[in-house]
């Protein structure tokens, strides 16, 4: 499939995860690909090495620093002469309890999570309304942004932000052609989770938690993050897709409870 043929893309957090999936599945799928990392060069390096088919390029900026991220689109605009689709996948977790968090982590996870997705996405919309023919803003939120995460507030209030954000920016920019979409992904092996990935133990314990009973992949999430920049999701927008295996569905419920049944 060659959904994206000639799209340009710019892929933020795109050196490690579901970040360099996402680029190369878009890659493979026609699309020119600008893979933005943050102090990674190798990582970029080594996800530009796995692209098939489209051009790409390595492109480093701190998401949440406006000063990076106005030189990282002027980059992308002239290696790839515009943008057509922005995915804002960079996103960090820093888990403590909450009334021992220092606020220069919380502020940091809220910058890159919440403020980086949107600078990013303020910019592509300079661009897309600049160029006349609408675009494409996709946001890679979590299951966080509904289910709450104790011990990790910080990142489930940036993905439950990102909702309003996504339908905010959805609302405000329909009539111009631009769709903002995001993704709600549940837990997806990839360095995020070394907590557990590597760990048969904790795997399993996260794993009996999962309706489907194992853990995503990241290329199961970058084929919806390819679906949502195609033309196929052309009249889908304001909307977060949970590619959670059914973690959203409240699995406690998956039983009666003492309902005499
Ligand atoms: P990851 O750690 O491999 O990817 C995060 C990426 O963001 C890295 O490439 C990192 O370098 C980059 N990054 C961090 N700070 C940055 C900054 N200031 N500027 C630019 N880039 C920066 O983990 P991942 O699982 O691939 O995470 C990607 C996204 O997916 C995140 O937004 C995360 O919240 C989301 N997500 C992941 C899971 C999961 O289970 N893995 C589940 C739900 C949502």
């Amino acid at each position: 499939m060659e959904r994206l043929l000639g799209k340009n893309v710019l892929v933020t957090g795109a050196s490690s995860g579901i970040g360099r999936a996402i680029a190369i599945r878009f890659a493979r799928e026609g699309a020119n690909v600008a893979v933005n990392h943050f102090r990674d060069e190798r990582g970029a390096e080594e996800t530009l090495g796995m692209l098939s088919g489209g051009r790409g390029f390595a492109v480093q900026a701190d998401v949440s620093d406006e000063t990076q991220v106005g030189a990282m689109y002027e980059q992308v605009m002239a290696r790839l002469g515009g943008l057509d689709v922005l995915v804002n996948n960079a996103g960090i977790q820093k888990p403590c309890a909450s009334h021992e968090i220092e606020m220069a982590d919380f502020d940091r996870v809220v910058s890159v999570n919440l403020r980086g997705a949107f600078l990013c996405a303020r910019n592509a919309i300079r661009a897309f309304l600049k160029q006349g023919k609408g675009g494409v803003v996709l946001n890679n939120s979590s299951v966080h942004e509904v289910i709450p995460k104790p011990k990790y507030v910080s990142y489930s209030m940036t993905k439950g932000g990102m909702e309003n954000m996504t339908k905010s920016l959805a609302l405000e920019y329909a009539g111009y052609g631009i769709r903002v979409n995001a993704v709600g992904p549940g837990a997806i092996v990839t360095p995020i989770n070394l907590a557990w990935i590597n760990n048969d133990k904790a795997r399993a314990e996260v794993e009996s938690h999962i309706p489907m009973g194992r853990a995503g992949s990241a290329d199961e999430i970058a084929g919806v993050f390819a679906f949502l920049a195609s033309d196929e999701a052309s009249y889908i927008t304001g909307q977060t897709i949970f590619a959670c295996g059914g973690l959203t569905l409240y699995p406690e419920f998956r039983v009666a409870w003492a309902s005499g049944e």
